[in-house]
C-alpha cells in the first residue's frame, strides 16, 4: 500500500477519498486553489499545497503539470483524480506515469478508447455488447447525417461524440427540425468540448438509465451490480438507487456480463461504470438494454453501491492501484437491502434551478443517513465550482424502508445561508410513481409543476421567526422583569420579511410560558405559544428549530423558511428593484453582450449572456426602452449585483 497519495480534486470527493485513505493509514496531500484556502478538504488532509494562479478550474485544478510537480516534491507516490477535472484525461495519466507516479485509475489507453462516444460504440459492438441502434461513423456531412436519421427512424437523438453532462445533445422528433437541431448541438459541442462531431441514435421512448459498476485489475473484471439513475433533470442525475426497481436475476446477469465484457475488452483497471439505456416500456427485458457510454472513473453515485454491497470502492481503488489483486471474485459479491442517494445542491428551484452561492451559516444532517459533503457550516458555496452541498445517502432493508428513510433524512437536513433543492428532493421522495418504482428519465419533466411547488409558509413559521427575532425563545428572556410586572400589558411587535414581502407580527405575552401571536390584516389568525414540560409548542406542534445569522432567521420546517428581520429605520430599502438596471443575478463570466448603446429593446429581449456554475443564463430586459449604457463586456468576470446594462425610457433619451 502507498504511504502517501495526492488528491487532485476538491469538495465532497476529495474528502471522501481522504476518509478511506486515513482508514488505511495512507497520508494525504490536498491541493487547493485561491478560492479554497479555507476549504474542508484542505483542513482534512495531512498536508496541503496551493496550486495555480486563480480560482477558475483552468487556472488551478486542471493544471496537471503543476499538480504532478507538487506530488513529486511532497513525496506522494500516487495521485487520485476524484471525478470531473483531470479524472478522464489520458494525457494527464501519461504525464503522471512519466513522472514515476501511479495514477489511481485506468490506463491512458483505456480512457482514450472510451473517450469518444462514437469510437466507444464501435468497440463495444465488436466486443458483443449491445449498443443503441444508430449512426456513429466518421461522415459528418449534414445531408448524410439527416439521411442516417431517416434510416434509423424518428425520433432520434443527436449526441456530441465528446459529450458529457448532457451537453451537446438534442432530441429531434421530425425531419423538419433536424438541420436546426444539428447546428445547435454542434455549436454547443464546439464550445463545451472543442469538438463538433456528433453521432445519431434511436431515441428510446420511456427510457431508464441503468448502469453497472465494474472493477478491473487490468485483465479481469468483476461487476458490483447495478444502479438506477433514471431520476434525471435535463440529463443530469438527481436521485440514484441500487438495486434497480423491478430488476430480475436474468436481466442483472445479462447486464452484468455485458458490462464485464466491456471492461475486459479495454483491459480496464480500477473502478468504472458502464451506462446502459433500457427500454422500460414493458418491464425489464434482456433484449432491451443497450450500451450508452463508459465512465472511466469513480462515479458521483458510487455510495449506493457501497451501501448494498458492503464494499468500500475507494479502498478497492487504492489496493488495486498499489498492485494488489481484486479483493473479491464475482461469486463472493452480493447485494443486501436497498440504498438511495439524493444530490443536495445550492440552487433556486422555482427560478428554473438557477445555481446559487452563499455562506452556509448553518448546516447539519441527521444521524440516520450518510452525508458526503465537502462543506461545513461557515463555508461558502463559491461561483467557481459545482454548487453541490452534499450527497444524502440512506440504506434500508427494503426499497420502501430506504425511501421513507430518505424522506425523513431530507426533512431533517438543515441548511441556512443559501437556497437549496431540498424541497424538490423531498417532493421527489414523496412522488407516488417513484414510490411504486415506476421510474423513467422523463418522470421529473412530466411532473415538474407538482415537484417544484414551494412549500407553504404557515403563520406558525412566522410566529416562530417572531419569537426568535424578539429573543422570546431564550429561556431567560424575562429574567430582567420583576415579579410585579403585569404580563397582560406586555405587547411587542416585529417587522419581518419573507420572500421580499414585509409583514408585522404582534405578540401579547400572557406570562413566562404563554404568548399569543397576531398578524395585522389577518384578524382570523391567532397562534398560541406555550411552554409545556420545558418545550415551546406553537398551536399543537413543537416549536421548530431555528438558526439565526445577523438579521436572517431560518425556521427548519418544510425544508427551511428564511425570514429577514427588518430594522424599522431601514424599511424603505426593503422594497424596490430598479427595472432600468440589468444586474448579474450571481457571480459569473459575461459570455456575450447582445445590445449596443442607443439600441431600442422590448421587454423580454435578451441583453446579455452570463455563464455561471457551468450553465449559461440569458439576462432579459425587464421592460421596453433604449439602451443607455453598456457596463460590461464579453469576458468580464462580474460579482452578483453588478450592473451590466442600463436602460432608459424612449423619451428620456
Ligand atoms: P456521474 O455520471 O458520475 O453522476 P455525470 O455524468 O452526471 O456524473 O457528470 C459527468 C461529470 O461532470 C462528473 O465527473 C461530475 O463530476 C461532473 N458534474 C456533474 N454535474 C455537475 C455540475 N452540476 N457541476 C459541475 N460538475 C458536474
Ligand atoms: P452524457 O455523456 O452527457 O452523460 P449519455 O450518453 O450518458 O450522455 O446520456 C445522458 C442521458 O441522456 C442518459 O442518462 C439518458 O437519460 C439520456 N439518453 C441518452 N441516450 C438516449 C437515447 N438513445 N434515448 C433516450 N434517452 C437517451
Ligand atoms: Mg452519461
Amino acid at each position: 500500500m502507498f504511504d502517501k497519495i495526492l488528491i487532485a480534486n476538491r469538495g465532497e470527493i476529495a474528502c471522501r477519498v481522504m476518509e478511506t485513505a486515513r482508514a488505511l493509514g495512507v497520508k494525504t496531500v490536498a491541493v487547493y486553489s485561491d478560492a479554497d484556502r479555507e476549504a474542508k478538504h484542505v483542513a482534512m488532509a495531512d498536508e496541503a499545497s496551493h496550486i495555480g494562479y486563480g480560482p477558475a478550474p483552468a487556472d488551478s485544478y486542471l493544471l496537471g503539470d503543476e499538480i504532478i510537480a507538487t506530488a513529486v516534491s511532497d513525496g506522494a507516490q500516487a495521485i487520485h483524480p476524484g471525478y470531473g477535472f483531470l479524472s478522464e484525461n489520458p494525457d494527464f495519466v501519461d504525464a503522471v506515469e512519466a513522472a514515476g507516479l501511479v495514477f489511481i485509475g485506468p490506463s491512458a489507453d483505456a480512457i482514450r478508447k472510451m473517450g469518444l462516444k462514437d469510437a466507444a460504440k464501435a468497440l463495444m459492438e465488436e466486443a458483443g455488447v449491445p449498443v443503441v441502434p444508430g449512426y456513429h461513423g466518421k461522415n459528418q456531412d449534414p445531408e448524410h447525417l439527416a439521411g442516417a436519421a431517416e434510416t434509423i427512424g424518428y425520433p432520434v437523438l443527436i449526441k456530441a461524440v465528446a459529450g458529457g453532462g448532457g451537453k451537446g445533445m438534442r432530441l429531434v422528433e421530425t425531419p423538419a427540425d433536424f438541420a436546426e437541431a444539428l447546428k445547435s448541438a454542434q455549436s454547443e459541442a464546439t464550445t463545451a468540448f472543442g469538438n463538433p462531431d456528433v453521432l445519431i441514435e434511436k431515441y428510446i421512448q420511456q427510457p431508464r438509465h441503468i448502469e453497472v459498476q465494474v472493477f478491473g485489475d487490468g485483465t479481469k473484471a468483476v461487476h458490483l451490480f447495478e444502479r438506477d439513475c433514471s431520476l434525471q433533470r435535463r440529463h443530469q442525475k438527481v436521485i440514484e438507487e441500487a438495486p434497480a426497481p423491478g430488476m430480475t436475476e436474468e436481466m442483472r446477469e445479462a447486464m452484468g456480463q455485458a458490462a464485464v465484457r466491456a471492461a475486459e475488452a479495454i483491459g480496464y483497471k480500477g473502478a468504472g461504470t458502464v451506462e446502459f439505456i433500457v427500454d422500460g416500456l414493458d418491464g425489464l427485458r434482456t433484449d432491451r438494454f443497450w450500451f450508452m457510454e463508459m465512465n472511466t472513473r469513480l462515479q458521483v453515485e458510487h455510495p449506493v453501491t457501497e451501501a448494498v454491497t458492503g464494499v468500500d470502492l475507494v479502498e478497492w481503488q487504492l489496493r488495486v492501484a498499489a498492485g494488489e489483486a481484486l479483493p473479491k471474485q464475482q461469486h463472493e459479491l452480493s447485494i443486501t437491502g436497498h440504498a438511495f442517494e439524493a444530490r443536495l445542491y445550492a440552487e433556486d428551484v422555482p427560478k428554473g434551478f438557477l445555481p446559487a452561492t452563499g455562506a452556509l451559516t448553518h448546516l447539519t444532517f441527521p444521524d440516520n443517513c450518510r452525508a458526503d459533503s465537502g462543506v461545513r457550516a461557515g463555508d461558502t458555496i463559491s461561483p467557481w465550482y459545482d454548487p453541490m452541498i452534499a450527497k444524502v445517502i440512506v440504506y434500508g432493508s427494503t426499497r420502501a424502508v430506504a425511501l421513507s428513510r430518505l424522506s425523513q433524512a431530507l426533512e431533517q437536513t438543515q441548511v441556512a445561508g443559501t437556497v437549496t433543492n431540498l424541497a424538490f428532493l423531498g417532493a421527489l421522495a414523496a412522488h407516488e410513481g417513484f414510490a411504486a418504482g415506476e421510474v423513467d428519465t422523463g418522470l421529473i419533466a412530466r411532473d415538474l409543476d407538482q415537484l417544484v411547488r414551494t412549500p407553504e409558509v404557515k403563520f406558525e413559521h412566522k410566529a416562530a421567526a417572531g419569537m426568535q427575532a424578539l429573543g422570546l425563545t431564550d429561556p431567560n428572556w424575562d429574567a430582567g422583569f420583576a415579579l410585579w410586572y403585569d404580563y397582560s400589558d406586555l405587547r411587542r411587535s416585529v417587522s419581518l420579511s419573507y420572500q421580499g414581502e414585509v409583514f408585522e407580527a404582534l405578540v401579547i405575552v400572557d406570562g413566562p410560558d404563554d404568548q399569543i401571536w397576531e398578524f395585522p390584516g389577518h384578524p382570523e389568525v391567532q397562534i398560541c405559544a406555550c411552554k409545556i414540560a420545558g418545550h415551546w409548542v406553537l398551536s399543537s406542534d413543537r416549536l421548530p428549530s431555528m438558526a439565526q445569522s445577523g438579521n436572517t432567521i431560518t425556521v427548519f420546517d418544510g425544508y427551511g423558511h428564511q425570514f429577514e428581520v427588518i430594522d424599522p429605520l431601514d424599511r424603505a430599502s426593503a422594497a424596490g428593484g430598479d427595472m432600468n438596471v440589468i444586474e448579474a443575478p450571481m457571480p459569473g463570466l459575461v459570455k456575450a453582450v447582445l445590445v449596443e448603446t442607443g439600441q431600442t429593446v422590448s421587454e423580454g429581449d435578451r441583453l446579455a449572456v452570463l455563464e455561471a456554475m457551468k450553465m449559461e443564463h440569458s439576462l432579459l430586459a425587464a421592460r421596453d426602452g433604449i439602451v443607455a449604457e453598456v457596463l460590461a463586456k464579453s469576458g468580464d468576470q462580474v460579482e452578483a449585483g453588478a450592473a451590466l446594462v442600463r436602460l432608459e425610457e424612449a423619451d428620456e433619451a
